[in-house]
């Protein structure tokens, strides 16, 4: 917070969701000021509750998108080519029954052109017929089973892919600081903006030529000093279940036989993530949930594919829900609701919606355009499409860690990859300050355990309070703060 004072930033960033943080990167590399607050931690909004795919969009084609399309899957080659450490290719089956809405003819058409607009940069998709179906996804249902097809595209870690960008801004000299957030911003005249940020221990004035309100859901109007009145958005919930209950081997894409909507259900570990729905909200992001009747629709679909697991609600390990900033809504199915962004300026705030995770480079490519005309200069593009992303030497760090101090080797939980090396690279390298940062961002051990990592967290809190200067009464409110986090993310809530 220290930091934030005593000089004039020329672009304030709030919000620290992959939008906030890739616009930081992006402004930074082109050698502008840069200071970017995120109220929570890093993607711990709808950054950290995505399907975690860097995909083209293979539905958007049936809504006629083909820019979106073209774009995300350009995006797609160049996360792949930055960040291979963050965002790895990914097989998709999208297996075809008799009567599915999207049959085997219309399915080739849209991967044909799926292909087409890669322009031979990614993997070509293959048909495939009963057998090759079921040879990859053996756990299918074989009745009415009459083809489908194997296509690619990425997979990544959210969380990790926003963090990657934060910390690639303070590399690049941004100041950049979590668990504060903007209250308020005035117009200074010819003098830029003053915003009051206010963290749990201070408050400080910092002075911005231009800001972006990077604040998605949130959707803060900071010209009235107080929040807009609740936007509405579209809600979306993934569940969690052990992969070895519903027996698929690779990522696969699916028509809920409910509503005919296209879902994923995507290898995690050893568990498989079921998503996702797509409703109107006006629910608080911060307090959004799971509600039961969203998880009885993914479980009944996926009992559609794989009824040999029979999955009832005592399989789900964890579900969670975010909530979609959308640029243009109307009267439509969100479902049917452009994933484009829109980018408005007004008093010297720039204030961006909508978007995805998948094309938030060229987005905060956009937005800082934007950033330098209102700082009436000519844009000049950043590298931010060649320059890796960091992170890749990450293992490497944490091994070196476990070798110093063979205390911190063993697994947090038995099974999962996480040791108590990751936490302190995490407290020393990666920013993180609270429980929640450590055991549901940095980790995603909250989301692959029961008791969403409750059972570690006295453990975790041991490990790092020497390092985060933690007394026993500090240790004893992160510990009930983080009960209280579990509560908020993972409750299922009735109807
Ligand atoms: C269910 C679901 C699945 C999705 N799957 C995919 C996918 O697979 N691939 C893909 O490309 N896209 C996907 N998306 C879309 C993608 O996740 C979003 O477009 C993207 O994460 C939005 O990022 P954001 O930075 O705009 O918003 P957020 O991540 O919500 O960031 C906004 C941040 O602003 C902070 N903030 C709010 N108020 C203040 C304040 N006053 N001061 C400081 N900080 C503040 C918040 O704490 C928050 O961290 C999915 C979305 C959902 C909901």
């Amino acid at each position: 917070m220290k930091s934030l004072s005593g000089e004039v930033f020329d672009v304030l960033v709030i919000g620290g969701g992959i939008t906030g943080c890739g616009v930081a990167r992006d402004a930074a590399m082109r050698g502008l000021r840069v200071a970017l607050v995120e109220r929570d931690d890093f993607a711990s909004g709808t950054s950290g509750r995505s399907s975690r795919l860097v995909h083209g969009g293979i539905r958007y084609l049936e809504n006629a998108q083909f820019h979106l399309v073209r774009e995300s899957i350009r995006e797609r080659q160049t996360l792949l080519r930055i960040a291979p450490h963050l965002v790895k290719p990914l097989a998709f089956t999208w297996p075809v029954y008799r009567g599915a809405r999207i049959g085997k003819v219309k399915l080739s058409a849209g991967l044909l052109l799926y292909d087409l607009m890669a322009s031979g940069r990614s993997r070509r998709h293959s048909a495939l017929d009963v057998a090759a179906t079921l040879e990859r996804e053996p756990a299918l249902r074989a009745d009415d089973l009459t083809g489908g097809a194997v296509y690619y595209d990425a997979a990544t870690d959210d969380t990790r892919l926003t963090l990657a960008n934060a910390i690639a801004a303070r590399e690049h000299g941004a100041v950049v600081v979590n668990h504060a957030r903007v209250t308020s911003l005035l117009r200074d005249g010819h003098r830029g903006t003053l915003a009051t940020v206010v963290s749990d221990t201070t408050t400080r004035e910092v002075r911005a030529r231009v800001v972006v309100n990077a604040t998605g859901i949130w959707g803060n109007d900071f010209s009235s000093g107080a929040r807009s009145e609740r936007k509405r958005g579209s809600k979306g919930i993934h569940i969690a279940v052990a992969r070895e209950r519903i027996g698929n081997r690779d990522a696969l894409t699916l028509i809920s036989p409910a509503d005919g909507r296209v879902m994923f259900c995507l290898p995690a570990g050893a568990n498989a993530i079921i998503g996702t729905t797509d409703t109107w909200t006006t629910e608080s992001p911060e307090s959004v949930q799971a509600g039961a009747a969203d998880v009885d629709y993914l479980i009944r679909s996926a009992n559609a594919y794989f009824p040999r697991a029979a999955l009832t609600r005592d399989d789900v390990i964890s579900s969670w829900a975010g909530i979609r900033p959308l640029a243009s809504g109307g009267a439509a199915r969100p479902g049917r609701v452009s994933r484009e962004h829109s980018i408005a300026t007004a008093d010297g705030v720039i204030t961006v919606t909508g978007g995805k995770l998948t094309t938030y480079r060229s987005m905060a490519a956009e937005i800082v355009d934007a950033v330098e005309r209102a700082m009436r200069r000519k844009p000049r593009a950043a590298t931010t499409d060649s320059v890796p992303l960091p992170g890749a030497d990450r293992e490497a760090a944490v091994m070196k860690l476990q070798r110093t101090d063979p205390g911190l080797a063993a697994a947090l939980v038995p099974g999962l990859p996480y040791t108590g090396a990751d936490l302190v690279h995490a407290v020393r390298e990666e920013m993180a300050t609270t429980l929640s940062d450590l055991l549901i961002r940095r980790t995603h051990l909250a989301f692959e355990t029961r008791d969403h990592g409750q059972s570690v967290s006295a453990r975790a809190a041991e490990i790092v309070a020497p390092l985060l200067g933690w007394s026993e009464n500090v240790k004893s409110a992160r510990l009930r703060a983080y009960a209280h986090d579990v509560e908020r993310i993972f409750t299922i809530t009735p109807g």
